[in-house]
């Protein structure tokens, strides 16, 4: 990917993994809530999966639904 790119995901090249909700805790808001692309500058790809990483971890209990 290209170094300009706004996505900090596709800038570090990074893995998003549902067993990590110490890094997916950056993507939800103090309500548990997932934060818009506006918010957090990732790429179509890269919210996607963090979304799909999110509810994984949800049903896992690894992040709260809401708290
Ligand atoms: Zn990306």
């Amino acid at each position: 990917m290209t170094a300009k790119t706004r996505c900090k995901l596709c800038r570090y090249d990074t893995e998003v993994d549902y067993k990590e909700p110490g890094f997916l805790e950056k993507f939800i808001d103090r309500r548990g809530k997932l934060l818009p692309r506006s918010f957090t500058g990732n790429c179509a790809r890269h919210q996607r999966e963090v979304s799909r990483a999110v509810k994984r971890s949800r049903n896992l209990a690894l992040l709260p639904f809401t708290r």
